[in-house]
């Protein structure tokens, strides 16, 4: 059978379509840009445009050909050959548009399967519901190029459905969906036509359902309809679509537009703001510095420029603490950062150092800044510079701590009336603030003064601008007293008066001060008595007044004996009090009439006026006076509870005003204390001319002393030392006692027993008592040269107190013996009891350091002080001596002798060698050596004997 196609209804069928396809490519687009919910819809309209218009076109396509015989189609599998295509196109976009498969290129291959499938499935279903007999022979080449065709053009035009949903661009009139309905169209109508050249009519075939088939005009007449109206309706769709689509995308413009110019707008004013901020940081008086949380700067505004001195490149992105923090306070800074936000204050007070040196100091205002992480982006540190404010705040409160001082003060108004008063103020009048405010100073006045003081006082002010005086005024409780007034007149710019400043000091109470003063000057503050200034003053006066008289003057200059004994014992406070006792119990003694004096330390000065005009009377009356203060010190003074016991010793000197001053008179009692010291203390001493005279004495051998000590190298030095021997009671030569000899070229000989005490008291007696050791060691160094370690035992030196009290006695001591090459056991070294009474001596100590070195002591004068036989015990003691005064004694004195027979026994006891000393005749020796004394030495033997004689003695 031949196959001859009306063109246009070809024609038709390619429209239907390509126009089906693109329908279902635009509403399967719809199914990707539209709501979820929506997608079902467009789903199934997609797939209905496509399915049908597959049918559709086949139908049409078969109206195009013109066969010889009538057909018709048999209705069941018309109906299957609709609903295959339109469940095809279903799936196959479902599995386009579906993402359960993993690969892009996967569910396109599914799709073109499915597709594929479809379109040839309808296509041979719909070729058999003619139902030909004989049945229509297909082509084998041809019928799979048909199934060629249709899957590959489904899969170009998937590929490029599923490309253009790709694309952001919104409109279904892309390149690709255009270009995709086409391929999908050529699919859909290529497999038809290549189907259909594939088909092999029999010429006598027929269709065998023509009775019970669907007629083919009724068909055709279906498909144009259902068709038609499928396309109609898919366009009106489409259009509202389109209009909806267009109308959002309106929309969506005019909100970008809006959008854009939002953010244009707000852009400019964040600019705006910025530079304003910036102009704003910049003319700002506060500081402002920006740090990062490293503690770099990163800005710092002219005012931090200006006060720092600092420009801002020369701080920016360097440390802070690098220009801008004192040295000390560096290593807060540090470890605040590293410990941030925590440890920053908000507010603190802080110094920056500034580039000229110093500092000022800043109120900070710390804030920080933060990112959305709560991480420190950057600190904005305000500041104000604070340190004028300091410093006027603290002159403000000097300022008001000047106005609180002891002086009055009151500050008033130009008319007077007071605005203001000070503590003082109040203190002195008794007057507070509140009782005067707004009155004037009127309040206060006594009455003492006439108008005329006031007027006088007020035209002072008005014309020199201050007043000052003494005035009268009343307290609130009624006193009067006197005050010294200072009024200022303070000037405003025109030359107004603005205040009146008074001041002023109670002077009561600074005449009471210099009562207390004059008081401190004049009188001693332990006893209350004048001092020593107070005493001459009225001694002068008094000689002054009695200068024509012939009045006797009396002074008694007192001094206690060993005071400094009981100060170093019982303390300064127990010796002050003892002073201020003796005061008293002196004052209860001497008539009213006296002036009694502390002149100083222990000494007290009496002045006894109006004594007769007889010299004797009046020495009579004073020694009378001296004798009761004696007599009644013996029952010792009541101090703390203790009865002590203390001695003085006075000088007088007695005198009429016509031949002593006040100077000469004071000289005169103290010469003759002095005296009475030298006499044995506990004494009373007149002075005599002759007192003076030896004082005179004294002064002229000092002199001599200290010249010819400076010759001791001569050889004929005036001093020398000569050697008493001391033989054992078998008249063997033991050893000898060394003493110094004087013989001055000015004065002649001169005893010891004189001149040692000048040495002692002059300070001479260290180089005197030197020269002695030097010259016996000198000499025993040559005795022993000349009798080869002689029989000598020792010999002893005289030394005296005030030698053991030199610190150096016993380094000197030991550098002679080591220049002189002598053992130190081969001297022996006396002193008195009296060491033991200096209290600057520590006999114990020193005697430990000294035999310590070797050397041995002897007691001499033992029995005359007193005799402490703790002593004897206590110190290394190798010998007594009896002292010639109980030697004298032998054989007439029996209790001297007891005193020798006691001091052998005990001396033997104590393992102690016994000297006796001053030994003349042959009884006493021999009593003496009877009752066991082993060394004797005196006249009886020898006298002292210079060295060349003395060793003549040692050769026999
Ligand atoms: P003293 O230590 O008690 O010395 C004994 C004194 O008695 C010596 O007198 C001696 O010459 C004298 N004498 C000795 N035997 C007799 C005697 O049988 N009859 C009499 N009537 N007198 C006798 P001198 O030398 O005048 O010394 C007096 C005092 O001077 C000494 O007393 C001693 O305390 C002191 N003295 C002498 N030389 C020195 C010395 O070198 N240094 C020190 N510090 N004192 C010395
Ligand atoms: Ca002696
Ligand atoms: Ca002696």
């Amino acid at each position: 059978m031949d196959k001859q196609y009306d063109v246009y209804l070809v024609l038709g069928s390619l429209i239907i379509s390509f126009l089906t396809s693109f329908l279902a490519i635009a509403f399967a687009n719809f199914i990707v840009w539209h709501k979820k919910s929506a997608s079902q819809w467009w789903l199934f309209a997609a797939a209905l445009n496509l399915g049908l218009g597959i049918w559709a076109m086949h139908f049409v396509g078969m109206l195009a050909l013109h066969l010889d015989t009538a057909v018709a189609f048999e209705p069941i599998r018309t109906i299957v050959s609709a609903l295959i295509p339109v469940a095809a196109s279903y799936a196959a976009f479902w599995i386009i548009l579906s993402h359960q498969y993993n690969s892009n290129f996967d569910r396109l291959l599914f799709g073109t399967f499915v597709l594929g499938s479809g379109i040839a499935c309808m296509h041979y279903l719909g070729m058999d519901a003619m139902q030909m007999f004989p049945q229509i022979v297909y082509d084998p080449i041809l019928f799979f190029l048909s199934l060629i065709i249709a899957y590959v053009a489904s899969f170009i035009g998937l590929k490029f459905f599923s490309k253009s949903l790709e694309t952001s661009n919104r409109t279904i009139f892309s390149i690709s969906n255009i270009f995709s309905s086409m391929v999908i169209g050529v699919a859909v109508t290529g497999m038809h036509y290549t189907g259909m050249a594939a088909a092999e009519f029999d010429y006598n075939s027929y269709c065998t359902v023509l009775e019970e088939g669907i007629r083919f005009g009724n068909l055709a007449l279906l498909v144009i309809v259902a068709i038609m109206s499928l396309l109609l309706f898919s366009f009106l769709i489409l259009a509202y679509e389109q209009h909806v689509e267009q109308k959002e995308q309106a929309k969506n413009r005019l909100m970008l537009e809006h959008v854009t110019s939002e953010v244009a707008r707000r852009t400019a004013e964040l600019e705006y703001q910025t530079t304003m901020n910036e102009r704003l940081l910049e003319t700002m008086d506060a500081i402002v510095v920006v740090l990062d949380k490293n503690g770099f700067i990163k800005q710092f505004n002219l005012a931090a420029q200006h006060i720092t001195g600092y420009a801002t490149h020369e701080v920016k992105d360097r440390p802070v603490w690098e220009t801008l923090i004192p040295q000390h306070l560096v290593a807060d800074v540090k470890k605040r950062f590293s410990n941030l936000p925590s440890s920053l204050p908000n507010k603190w007070q802080y110094d920056l150092l500034i580039r000229q040196g110093g500092v000022v100091t800043i109120d900070w205002h710390n804030s920080v800044l933060l990112d959305e992480n709560g991480e420190v982006l950057f600190i904005i540190c305000t500041g104000l510079d604070i340190t004028q404010a300091i410093k006027d705040q603290e002159a403000l409160k000097l300022s008001a701590v000047a106005f609180e001082t002891q002086e009055a003060m009151v500050v008033t108004d130009a008319s007077g009336a007071v605005l203001k008063v000070n503590q003082a103020f109040e203190d002195i009048t008794g007057y507070s603030l509140s009782e005067v405010k707004g009155k004037t100073m009127k309040v206060l006045q006594s009455g003492r003064h006439d108008k005329a003081f006031y007027r006088a006082m007020w035209a002072c002010i008005i014309n020199q601008g201050y007043w000052h005086g003494e005035i009268w005024n009343r307290r609130k409780n009624g006193e009067i007293y006197p005050e010294w007034l200072r009024i200022t007149q303070v000037l405003g710019k025109d030359n107004q008066v603005i205040n009146y400043i008074g001041s002023f000091a109670d002077i009561s109470q600074r005449k009471q001060i210099e009562q207390e003063l004059e008081f401190l000057a004049f009188y001693d503050s332990i006893t209350q008595l004048p001092n020593r200034r107070l005493f001459t003053d009225r001694l002068e006066q008094t000689v002054k007044a009695n200068h024509s008289t012939k009045q006797h003057l009396a002074l008694m200059f007192i001094d206690l004996d060993n005071f400094k004994h009981i100060n170093d014992t019982f303390g300064h406070a127990f010796g002050d009090e003892l002073l201020a006792v003796f005061s008293s119990f002196v004052k209860e003694l001497v008539p009213n009439s006296v002036t009694l004096s502390r002149f100083g330390g222990d000494e007290f000065v009496i002045l006894f006026t109006e004594l007769s005009e007889s010299y004797e009377t009046a020495a009579f009356q004073i020694e009378h006076m001296a004798q009761i203060i004696l007599d009644s010190l013996a029952d010792g003074l009541d101090v703390r509870q203790q009865n002590v016991y203390i001695s003085t010793s006075i000088g007088i000197a007695v005198s009429d005003c016509s031949k002593d001053d006040a100077g000469s008179l004071l000289m005169k009692a103290d010469t003759a204390m002095y005296q009475a010291k030298a006499m044995g203390k506990n004494t009373f001493r007149f002075y005599t001319d002759l007192i003076g005279d030896n004082m005179a004495e004294r002064f002229k051998m000092e002199v001599a002393l200290r010249h010819d000590l400076t010759l001791t190298k001569e050889v004929n030095s005036p001093l020398s030392v000569v050697y008493q021997p001391q033989y054992n009671k078998d008249k063997k030569l033991i050893g000898a006692e060394a003493l110094v000899r004087w013989n001055s070229a000015e004065l002649g000989v001169i005893s010891p027993v004189d001149f040692i005490n000048v040495a002692e008291e002059s300070g001479l007696i260290d180089d005197l008592g030197m020269f002695v050791v030097h010259r016996v060691l000198s000499d025993i160094q040559q005795m022993e040269w000349l009798f080869n370690e002689s029989s000598l035992d020792h010999i002893s030196i005289n030394l005296s107190i005030k030698q053991l009290t030199n610190p150096n006695l016993t380094e000197r001591l030991l550098l002679a013996f080591e220049e002189h090459q002598v053992l130190s056991s081969k001297v022996r070294f006396e002193f008195t009891e009296s060491a033991f009474l200096d209290n600057a001596l520590d006999p114990k100590a020193l005697f430990a350091e000294m035999s310590e070195e070797g050397f041995s002591f002897s007691l001499d004068d033992f029995g005359t002080g007193f005799s402490s036989l703790s002593y004897l015990k206590d110190l290394p003691i190798s010998e007594l001596k009896i002292d010639k005064s109980f030697v004298d004694g032998i054989p007439s004195d029996d209790s001297d002798m007891t005193i020798c027979s006691a001091t052998i026994s005990m001396a033997q006891k104590l393992g102690l060698e016994v000297v006796a000393e001053g030994v003349e005749t042959q009884e006493q020796f021999d009593w003496l050596a009877q009752q066991g004394c082993n060394l004797l030495q005196g006249y009886l033997m020898s006298r002292p004997l210079p060295y060349a004689e003395f060793v003549l003695l040692l050769e026999k």
